[in-house]
């Protein structure tokens, strides 16, 4: 992979993602907001995170520290044992652009392109993508792969999303509410995408959810509450998708 920051003692032998007393503060003074307090955590190769927490709770801000799309205000963050905290606006660019595939709970297609368009403007720019075809495949969209985005249902076009954000090859995905604007069959198939995606390619995987009936498809369920852990919990079995009830 290409370096990130500096090189430093890695953790865990497993680990992919890696945070030490991590804290965001954001503004200052009388209107300050702490929305992250001292988060330790540490994220295995392979594994499916769920992450929980009531609206506010700092869910957001954590995953997007963790993506690189913001700097903590103090703490660390390790990727695969190197730094983010304190690597180069460049060298956190390439960690987005060669190892994080995102998928928002808005899907962003743009519609003047087909749904193969959209999943080639990634492929086209990145260092060994998988065919649009595979990806597509992947997400069950292959049927589609000539339409446009008005021409899918809200499930379909979060699909595409989830396509484009894995033709890359990404060893992170994502998902920030990935669900959170279908209704509940529509975002258990969308889930059920992002859990094959997880076991079949090995993507780590770490959603962000509002319905915890989600949390039984994780390797691990981590709760935040006001910018703290406040629990991590690993469900007894994991259960696929259709064995969730809603
Ligand atoms: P969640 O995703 O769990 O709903 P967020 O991470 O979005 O929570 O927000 C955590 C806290 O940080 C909230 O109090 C929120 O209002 C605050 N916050 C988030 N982003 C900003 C920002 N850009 N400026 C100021 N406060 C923010
Ligand atoms: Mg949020």
């Amino acid at each position: 992979m290409t370096p990130v920051g500096d090189r430093r003692t890695a953790g865990p032998a497993n680990s992919v993602l890696l945070t030490r007393a991590l804290t965001k503060t954001y503004g200052s003074g009388e209107t300050a907001v702490q929305a992250l307090k001292d988060v330790d955590l540490d994220v295995r190769q392979g594994e499916f995170i769920v992450l929980l927490g009531a609206s506010g709770s700092g869910k957001s801000t954590l995953l997007n520290i963790l993506g690189g799309l913001d700097l903590p205000s103090s703490g660390e963050v390790e990727f695969l044992g190197e730094r983010l905290t304190g690597a180069s606006d460049e060298a956190l660019t390439r960690y987005r652009r060669e190892h994080v595939g995102f998928v928002f709970q808005f899907y962003n297609l743009i519609p003047s392109l087909t749904v193969a368009e959209n999943v080639a403007l990634v492929t086209d720019i990145s260092l060994d993508p998988m065919p649009v075809d595979e990806a597509l495949a992947l997400v069950a969209l292959m049927p589609r792969r000539n339409h446009f985005p008005s021409q899918l249902s809200g499930g379909e076009q979060q699909r595409v999303a989830i396509a484009r954000a894995i033709a890359k090859r990404p060893q992170l995905l994502l998902c920030d509410e990935p669900t959170g604007a279908l209704d509940y069959a529509t975002g258990k198939l969308v889930l059920e995408v992002i859990a094959r995606i997880n076991s079949e390619l090995g993507t780590t995987a770490i959603v962000i959810t509002h319905n915890a009936a989600i949390a039984g498809m994780a390797d691990r369920v981590v709760r935040l509450a006001d910018g703290r852990v406040a629990s991590i919990e690993v469900p007894q079995r994991r259960l696929t998708p259709a064995e969730l009830s809603w």
